[in-house]
């Protein structure tokens, strides 16, 4: 995470830009600044060596007008509620972006993963879910992965919510390993919505997708299926990716000028998106300091790490060949770097809409777990594809009539559906 960013100082700013613009009322921007309800609580896990270790854990709900709170449960030693109370509003937005019957929400836990061993992450899966199960359920709210946390932590929390709850209830957790209640095209929805988008913008700016050049900053899943996608959707090059080492305790951007392989990379990357540095080098790649992806002499910038990596200082070295940026990550850009960013015109794809693949599929993966039937990944990716395709057409629409810059396109829409709900529901 960026030094000095509070992601959600930034996502309260973004807000009242666009509430400034459609003069909402002072009523609704209470409501809508700030989280209906918050948790925060201590989790006790028995380590391996004997020892009780105590991890604090958060769940955020912003808002549930249209539908079930939705939201990943993060794994991150710098997780803060500030951070969780952000992704849980964006979550909102992302939502009502993408016209799924959803609200917002997030969960987090202040750990580093990678420290813990096999049972340990059981342990605190099951602890976390003992924590916030009276909280959430398959009508009020459902958690999903999200940097740090795995299918398989999802497997145990549903195990768990299941064993306290008296049924087998695996629609209160999304991001299931197939198999055992996830959906097909999971997995890949994230980073593929995030093409899908670019695919629509490109439409617009009348680029060819197949002389495209980009570079993408991660290598978890999202950034992983961006990097495919990038190439096997759209005949373009991906020239970089980047990752931070737990070792050396930096990031690190591995490059190649003719292109990487992303199966290839994924073939020596860990689960927490590490990259094998030795293997990689062996591999023909080079390594340079971490923030080198973003002054590639690139077409498009794919940044699908952490927020706040496209910053006040970060942006001056961007090339002036850039013409789009795809928010893969939540919050990325901050303020002052969107400002550059309308100033030199670039494009930009917002986190919100951007990303909204995972969340899409999520709620795919709730249907089909409310039917218990599922169905084939082609009618998966067909629809993800669909709502993606559809959801960038309104923003865009939005955008080019009032003449407004994309993000504000996308929270114009986004706030917009949620007050009508609660206009309904008779809230406001
Ligand atoms: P992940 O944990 O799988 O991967 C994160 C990647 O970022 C790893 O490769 C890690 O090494 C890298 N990284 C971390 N700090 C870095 C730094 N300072 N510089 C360079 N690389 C760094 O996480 P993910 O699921 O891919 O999520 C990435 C982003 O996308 C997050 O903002 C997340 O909230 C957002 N997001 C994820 C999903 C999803 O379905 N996974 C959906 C929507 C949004």
């Amino acid at each position: 995470m960026a030094e000095k960013t509070n992601a959600f100082e930034m996502a309260q700013r973004q807000f009242d830009h666009v509430a400034d613009q459609l003069n909402l009322d002072n009523e609704v921007r209470e409501l809508l600044r700030w989280p209906m309800r918050e948790f925060s609580f201590r989790i006790p896990v028995r380590m391996d060596d004997g020892t009780l270790r105590v991890f604090q854990g958060f769940r955020v709900q912003h808002n549930d007008a249209r539908g079930p709170n939705k939201g990943g449960i993060r794994w991150h030693p710098a997780e803060t509620i500030d951070t969780v109370r952000a992704l849980a509003t964006w979550m909102t937005w992302k939502c009502a972006v993408a016209d799924i019957p959803l609200g917002g929400a997030k969960g987090g836990i202040i750990v580093d993963p990678a420290t813990l061993s096999v049972g340990e992450k059981e342990r605190l899966s099951r602890g976390y879910m003992d924590c916030v199960w009276k909280l959430i359920g398959p009508r009020n709210d459902v958690p999903a992965p999200d940097v740090g946390t795995t299918g398989q932590m999802m497997s145990w929390m549903m195990d768990e919510y299941s064993k306290l709850n008296g049924e087998y209830t695996p629609g209160v957790i999304t991001g299931k390993p197939v198999g055992g209640g996830g959906s097909l095209g999971r997995t890949e929805a994230t980073g593929f919505g995030v093409i899908y988008n670019v695919r629509e913008a490109m439409k617009h700016l009348k680029m060819d997708p197949g002389k495209s050049v980009a570079a993408v900053q991660g290598f978890g899943n999202v950034a992983q299926y961006a990097a495919i996608g990038f190439t096997e959707i759209l005949g373009g090059k991906v020239v970089c990716v980047s990752y931070w080492d737990r070792d050396d305790k930096v990031s690190y951007t591995v490059s190649r000028d003719s292109g990487i392989d992303a199966h290839f990379l994924m073939s020596i990357t860990d689960q927490y998106g590490s990259i094998d540095k030795e293997k990689a080098i062996k591999a023909g790649y080079a390594i340079e300091p971490g923030d080198a992806w973003i002054a590639k002499d690139v077409d498009v910038l794919i940044p699908s790490a952490l927020e706040g990596q496209i910053n006040a200082e970060t942006i001056k070295k961007i090339s002036p060949r850039v013409k789009m940026i795809a928010e893969g990550a939540n919050g990325p850009t901050t303020p002052e770097a969107d400002q550059v960013i309308k100033e030199k015109n670039i494009f930009m794809i917002p986190d919100f809409l951007c990303n909204a693949g995972g969340v899409t599929v999520s709620y795919f993966e709730g249907v089909q777990n409310d039917m218990n039937f599922y169905w084939s990944r082609e009618e998966v990716i067909e629809k993800l594809d669909q709502k993606m395709s559809v959801a960038f057409a309104g923003v865009l629409d939005v955008s080019v009539k009032k003449g407004v810059y994309m993000r504000d396109a996308a929270y114009m829409v986004a706030i917009d559906r949620v007050v009508k709900a609660m206009q309904l529901r008779g809230w406001c």
